[in-house]
């Protein structure tokens, strides 16, 4: 095996390792030690659900992941291949800032606002990326968008303005332009909580169909009868470590760990 393929594992639609392959994560801000060794791999069609305090370092998590932060130290590797770097003889070089942007696009986030250009219609903010950063053809860029929104149950939208629509359906946009890019893996960051308490449902019920498609996604909610209905894995972090991790059933009805149990009494 050659130094560069021990380094950069084949990737494409060869690779069957994890989707996700997070190993020793490690991140500050100034003095603030907010990931102290995260390690985290998620399977093809995984959906895992991330549990934590406030301030336990999830999003700094899923930031890190798409590369909205750099580590300090740990690796993340997406669908075989480092999201920033690229190996050359050898060696980890960083990336172009054009090849970054295409990687990048193998992962889609969604957040808690949802992020919509508000001068564009629902077909443009969705046709956006694809165009402008896969090159697709238009025509092909429409036609996906079009079955997305039917997907996210939005069929006809295409020509409204996001302040002409509710939260949950401007989020449920936000889902089909990550989508459009189609992402090897899905990142959600507390994607319902800035909804109305009567909005919240729908988003949901179309991250559960996501989830039963076979997409691979981190989701990180306090939305504990989604974990329940739709993760396959919850973890369990605080203070920047996972404190535990397994399947709903076990991490939710059984947890092990004086700290996961003080977190769930809270939604009894
Ligand atoms: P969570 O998503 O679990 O609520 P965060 O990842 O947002 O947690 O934040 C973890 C900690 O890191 C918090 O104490 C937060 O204040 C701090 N933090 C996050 N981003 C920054 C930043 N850009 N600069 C300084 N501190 C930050
Ligand atoms: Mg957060």
């Amino acid at each position: 095996m050659t130094a560069a393929s021990t380094l950069e594992r084949s990737s494409g639609p060869e690779f069957d390792g994890p989707v996700l392959d997070a190993r020793g994560v490690h991140k500050s801000f100034g003095s603030l030690e907010v990931l102290k060794g995260i390690d985290l791999q998620i399977a093809k069609g995984e959906t895992v659900v991330i549990l934590g305090p406030s301030g336990s370092g999830k999003s700094t998590f899923l930031r890190c992941i798409n590369l909205l932060e750099t580590l300090d130290a740990g690796r993340i590797q997406v669908g075989g291949r480092d999201v920033g770097y690229e190996v050359r003889k050898g060696r980890l070089h960083e990336l172009a800032a054009d090849e970054l942007a295409r990687r990048r696009a193998d992962i889609g986030m969604v957040f808690q606002h949802f992020n919509l250009f508000p001068h564009l219609n629902v077909l443009q903010n969705i046709i956006e990326g694809p165009v402008g950063v896969r090159g697709q053809s238009r025509a092909k860029a429409v036609a996906t968008a079009q079955s997305l929104l039917t997907r996210v149950g939005l069929e006809g939208r295409e020509k409204s303005y996001p302040r002409q629509l509710s939260g949950g359906q401007q989020q449920r946009v936000a889902i089909a332009r990550a989508l459009a890019m189609q992402p090897q893996l899905m990142l959600f960051d507390e994607p319902t909580s800035a909804l109305d308490p009567e909005l919240v449902g729908e988003v949901l019920a179309t991250m559960r169909d996501l989830a039963n498609e076979g997409l691979t996604m981190a989701v990180v909610t306090h939305e504990i009868s989604f974990a329940r209905e739709a993760a396959d894995r919850v973890v369990f972090m605080d203070k920047g470590v996972i404190v535990e991790q397994g399947p709903p059933a076990k991490v939710l009805d059984d947890p092990q760990h004086e700290r996961t149990k003080a977190f769930l009494a809270r939604f009894l």
